[in-house]
Formats: C-alpha cells, sequence, structure tokens
C-alpha cells in the first residue's frame, strides 16, 4: 500500500477510481509507463453504470465533463498508473517477438464487490512505444462492436472483458476512408496474455517468466500457490479454464476471429473483439474475418487453436517446470495432452444441457452430433434451433432446409428425453437457461454501428437493452431474434482497428 497522505481522504472522495494498482509494481521491463494522448472533443456515448456500480466507480463522476475527460484520456484520474504491458505473440501461427499495448493504456486497477481485482483500461489511447506503425487509435465501429458484444456474452454468461464506457473522440482517425474515432474503457480479470509469457520467453528471461509467472498465480490461480508444482498447477488450471471457456464459445455459435496468443486471456476470458461474430445458420467451416483466408480461426477449428496456443503457453514456462529440459517436456506434454479431453468434457456436457438430457447416456453424443450435421446440411439457425427445441415449438421444423431432416432427428431425440424422468415445465426450463433467444446478431450490430456512424445511438441503446437478457422471452424485441434475410446478411467483419 501506498504510505498514508494527508490528503488521502480527499482523494478517496473526489476520485471516481478507486485505484489499488500491482502491474506498475512489477519489473520496468514488463512495461512503458505513459499517459494517455489527449483527444480533440471527447464525448461520452455511453456509461455503464450498473457495472461501474459493481467496480466500486461513481458513475455520476464519470458522467460529468471532468469524468468524460478522463474516458478520453485527456486528464489521468487521481491514483491512476497509466502503462502500456509489454507482450510478444503468433499471430496466425507467425511469431512476433514484439507487440504490446500499441494503442491500449492501462489507468490502474480496482477491487470490485466480489473481492476481484480488475483492469481498468482505455483502448484507443494514443500511440505508446508498442505501437509499431499504428496511429494508436481506435474508431467507432469497432468500439461499439466490443461494447456490444463483449457485454452480451457476459449476459450470456461466458467469461469476457467488460465495457465500461464508451467516447467519441472528435477527431478522424485515417483507416481506408476516414473514421469517427472513439476510445472503450476496458475491464479485464487481467490483461496477462499467452503472449505476455511468450514475450519473456522468447528473451530467454527466466526471471522475467517466473515473476509474471507468480503474479499469475496470486492473481487468478491463488490454489496453484500450494500445489506440489505450483507452475505445472498454473499450466493445468490455465489449459481448464481456456477448454471450459471455448466450449462456451462453441455451444453459443461465437467465433472469436482472431485468436492469436497474444489475444488469448490468462484469466480464461474472452478478449480482444476484432472481427468476431456470431453464426445465423449452422456451419463448422463459418469465418466472418476479412483477414482469416485461409480459415484457421473457422468455428470448429476453435478448439484446436486454443490447444495450440496453450502449447506456446507451455513452451513459454518450461524453465519453471523442471530443472531437467526433459523432465520439463514431459510434465508440459502431460499437461497440454489433457485439453481434448477436457475440452470434450465441457462440451458434451453442454450439448448434453442444450438437449434438455440430465444424465449423460451413450450415444448422447452421436445423437447431438446428428443434429448439428442436418442443421449443417439445412442451414438452419443455430439459435433459434435450439430455443425452439426448448419451447417444444413445432415450428422448429421449418428452420431446415428440408424439414423431414428434423423430423427423423427429433424421433430419435424423443426416444431418448423418455429414457429420463423429468417434469416437461423442469426440462424446459433448464434448456431455456443455457438456449439464448438473443444474441448479438451480426447484421443487427452493424445496423446500430451505422446508426452510430450518422450520431444516432438509439439503435446501439436499444440492442444493449435487448442483449442484457438473452434468456428471456422479448415479445417487443423480436427482430432482435430473427436471422437475417438474404439481403440483410453480413458475410464478412473486418479486423477493424
Ligand atoms: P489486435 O489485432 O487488435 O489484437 O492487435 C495486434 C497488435 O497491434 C497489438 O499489439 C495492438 O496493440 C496493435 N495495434 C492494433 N491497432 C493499432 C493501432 N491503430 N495503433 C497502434 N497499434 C495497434
Ligand atoms: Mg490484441
Amino acid at each position: 500500500m501506498d504510505d498514508f497522505s494527508p490528503n488521502g481522504l480527499e482523494r478517496t472522495a473526489t476520485a471516481p477510481f478507486p485505484f489499488d494498482n500491482s502491474y506498475v509494481r512489477l519489473p520496468d521491463r514488463f512495461f512503458a509507463k505513459l499517459a494517455p494522448t489527449p483527444v480533440a472533443a471527447p464525448a461520452l456515448i455511453r456509461l455503464n453504470a450498473a457495472l461501474a456500480l459493481h467496480l466500486g466507480i461513481d458513475a455520476a463522476r464519470l458522467e460529468t465533463k471532468q469524468g468524460v475527460a478522463m474516458l478520453a484520456g485527456n486528464l489521468v484520474p487521481d491514483g491512476a498508473d497509466p502503462l502500456a504491458m509489454a507482450y510478444a505473440g503468433h499471430q496466425f501461427g507467425n511469431w512476433v517477438p514484439q507487440l504490446g499495448d500499441g494503442r491500449a493504456i492501462l489507468l490502474g486497477e480496482v477491487i470490485d464487490r466480489d473481492g476481484v481485482r480488475r483492469d481498468i483500461q482505455l483502448k484507443g489511447a494514443g500511440r505508446t512505444p508498442f505501437s509499431r506503425g499504428g496511429d494508436g487509435r481506435a474508431v467507432l465501429g469497432p468500439v461499439l462492436r466490443e461494447y456490444i458484444v463483449s457485454e452480451a456474452m457476459a449476459a450470456l454468461g461466458v467469461p469476457t472483458t467488460r465495457a465500461l464506457a464508451a467516447v467519441t473522440t472528435g477527431e478522424h482517425v485515417w483507416r481506408d476512408l476516414p473514421e469517427q474515432g472513439a476510445v472503450l474503457t476496458r475491464v479485464a480479470g487481467s490483461h496477462v496474455r499467452i503472449g505476455t509469457f511468450e514475450f519473456f520467453a522468447n528473451r530467454g528471461d527466466v526471471d522475467g517468466v517466473r515473476t509474471l509467472a507468480d503474479y499469475v498465480i496470486a492473481r487468478h490461480y491463488p490454489e496453484a500457490a500450494t500445489a506440489e508444482q505450483p507452475y505445472a498447477a498454473l499450466l493445468n488450471a490455465v489449459i481448464d479454464r481456456v477448454a471450459s471457456l471455448v466450449a462456451r464459445w462453441m455451444l453459443i455459435g461465437f467465433i472469436h476471429g482472431v485468436m492469436n496468443t497474444d489475444n488469448m486471456s490468462i484469466a480464461g476470458e474472452t478478449i480482444d473483439y476484432g472481427p468476431c461474430a456470431f453464426m445465423d445458420f449452422f456451419h463448422p467451416a463459418t469465418v466472418y474475418s476479412s483477414i482469416d483466408t485461409h480459415g484457421r480461426y473457422a468455428y470448429a477449428n476453435q478448439p484446436h487453436i486454443a490447444h495450440w496456443n496453450l502449447s506456446r503457453l507451455a513452451g513459454a514456462l518450461l524453465p519453471l517446470l523442471a530443472v531437467e529440459r526433459d523432465t520439463g517436456i514431459a510434465v508440459a506434454q502431460a499437461a497440454i495432452d489433457r485439453f481434448p479431453a477436457q475440452f470434450g468434457k465441457a462440451y458434451s456436457a453442454g450439448l448434453s444441457a442444450k438437449l434438455g438430457l440430465f444424465e449423460m447416456r451413450e450415444g448422447d453424443a452421436e445423437l447431438a452430433q446428428d443434429l448439428l450435421d442436418r442443421m449443417a446440411e439445412n442451414k438452419a439457425d443455430f439459435t433459434l434451433t435450439f430455443r425452439g427445441l426448448s419451447d417444444g415449438d413445432a415450428a422448429v421444423r421449418m428452420l431446415f432446409g428440408d424439414p423431414t431432416a428434423f423430423d427423423v432427428w427429433a424421433g430419435k431425440w424423443g426416444q431418448r428425453l423418455l429414457e429420463e424422468k423429468v417434469a416437461p415445465e423442469h426440462r424446459r426450463a433448464a434448456m431455456r437457461a443455457v438456449n439464448p433467444a438473443f444474441i448479438p446478431r451480426n447484421h443487427r450490430v452493424q445496423a446500430a454501428i451505422t446508426a452510430a456512424q450518422t450520431g444516432d445511438f438509439s439503435v446501439f441503446d436499444e440492442m444493449m437493452a435487448v442483449l442484457a437478457r438473452p434468456y428471456d422471452d422479448q415479445p417487443g424485441a423480436a427482430v432482435y431474434g430473427q436471422p437475417p434475410k438474404s439481403e440483410e446478411v453480413v458475410h464478412k467483419t473486418f479486423c477493424g482497428t
């Protein structure tokens, strides 16, 4: 803790953020200290008051002119220790030894109402020593996309970074065309990535790897500290969390789009929403990212890529796993080899729940796969199919190009349901709690962005209200539940930077 200062009380009375910073106490080579670069004309788009409350942040103060200046990077709030984090990463499989926060600045950390430490970061806050060729800025469309999708994920119950606020900057940012600048205030369990470990490992900085591992254990995996082999326990715990996270993505039709190792949180949160999207009709090869030309990060590839990324983490941790290199490799390999089973368990259990099965029996995996195959062949909408099954809606069959393909499957499913004595109402409630009615459909996200670009944020606000209750029926919000008409389909999302 900082020394007591006589005006300490006054500071906490006026500062909107009750900062309690830890990353800045790590060695200097972990980051570059610098303040955000001010912008011309900050204007608040939206402040997430519910999240602010949970974080112990004074939302009313953030809505003032001074508060908005803080959210735009024009004013450094009391207690902040602004810095850009150093990291590296594998991008589309290629090693990049130095990335780092090129346009994000960590203001500091707060402890939320659950006692969890959370980062407060400004994304789009100006150039840093890690900017390489970039301008350090973010533009309105991608900022809103991240706001919408990350908050939707949180409401769906999927571990994720959050959006505390979005502001426009009153400046143009040059992409292919001039675009409106914006800054997102992002909240994360931490911003440590697999690429942060790779950064130190690649430099042969074993002390750095160890210091980072100790920090991550203390912050995210305290149970590993008392394990017989704390670093092996850390690796295994990260593998479990990532396996569970990616299973959650698969079960709601989410495609991250840029699963580079620098975009994989060590805490197992979904992070770095770029060209991400939710599938409408089911197909395993679905890709939205305009830069993912080979489909590396296609829907069905996500578990394999997570496995590959975790192998990079294991490699970075190698010097900590054992004194002897061969022993370290054996420990790492054993950990990594657990991934398919861990993922499979989480995914199968999730699929069973989506089908309303309370017990896991032989043949269930095949039953679920058979449905997915028929959905893919018949271009059935992923979300509506499962929601319709939950409600016993006879119209589900009409989601299939050939409705009889559904009928055949439904016969088998019906037989399987009979094997469990579960009250229909109980089953229905359980299924509705895992099969959402509302996801941030790509064409609706695009519509909210397009309206916002003309200064109309009402579509964005309306959409946020619907997505806050994804498992509830919302009769007035039917348009948000529907897949796009053929002329509304958005095939590509851009790696909007
Ligand atoms: P991303 O693809 O958003 O995960 O970013 C990959 C790397 O590029 C990270 O190091 C970012 O900080 C950096 N980066 C992305 N956009 C910009 C930008 N406009 N200016 C500076 N750095 C950027
Ligand atoms: Mg990134």
